[in-house]
Formats: C-alpha cells, structure tokens, sequence
C-alpha cells in the first residue's frame, strides 16, 4: 500500500525505526499529515512510545493511526495513550474462528467524519 499505492495520490512515505520517540520527530516534516503505526509489531514485537509519539504529534497536527490488531483493544487502550486512530482486523482475534473478515476503525466523531 505504502509503495504501490499511495503514490499514485501523490503521497509519499517515510519509513523509520519507530522505537525511539526521536526518530518520529526528526523525520516529521513539515507536510506530514499521519504517523502510521504498529506497537507491538507483528515481526519482531518491539514497542513504540505511543504516548510520547502522540503527544509531539499533537503539537504538530499530525493524525496518529495504529494498527493495534496484535493487543486488540481488550490489552491495549490506545485512546488513553492519545493515538488519534486505531485499526483492528477483526478476522484475528476478535473473530476468534478464522470464519470471519472484518476490520474496524476507532476514533472521535470529528476525525472520523472528516476523514471517512
Ligand atoms: C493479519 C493482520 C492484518 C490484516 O488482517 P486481515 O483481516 O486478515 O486482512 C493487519 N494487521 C496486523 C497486525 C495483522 O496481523
């Protein structure tokens, strides 16, 4: 999606190490608009600050959004963390029986109305 897809609507990605709430900052440039993550990731497990990662983007108005299918909501609260965005597969975990496809997007009233 990142590389195939998304630039034929003209956005580009930057990809970093996200375990450290400085790499976010130094790579946030002055037209990011998301911060795209992942915490545990799916790969490797390793943790993203997401309560530092939100709050510096709130100072720079960028929307956070997380793929948080590996805790699911039920062990990883990231409303309360300020993560803007959360995405949940539910054909996982929340499906249970691999007999369903679903996916899930959180999120306030405002962003999601303005964005969905
Ligand atoms: C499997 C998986 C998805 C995709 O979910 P599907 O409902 O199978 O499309 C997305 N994110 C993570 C972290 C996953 O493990």
């Amino acid at each position: 999606m990142f590389d195939a897809i998304l630039p034929r609507f003209n956005v580009s990605v930057t990809y970093i190490d996200g375990t450290l709430v400085e790499n976010w900052k130094d790579a946030a440039k002055s037209n990011t608009a998301l911060f795209y993550l992942e915490s545990p990731n799916s790969w490797t497990y390793e943790l993203q600050p997401l309560k530092e990662i939100a709050e510096f983007a709130r100072e720079k108005n960028i929307i956070t959004f997380i793929d948080n299918t590996y805790c699911t909501p039920v062990y990883q609260n990231v409303m309360d963390l300020g993560i803007d965005i959360a995405m949940q597969t539910a054909t996982k975990y929340i499906g249970g029986h691999s007999d369903t496809l679903g996916g899930i997007l959180c999120g306030s009233n405002a962003l999601m109305k303005k964005n969905f």
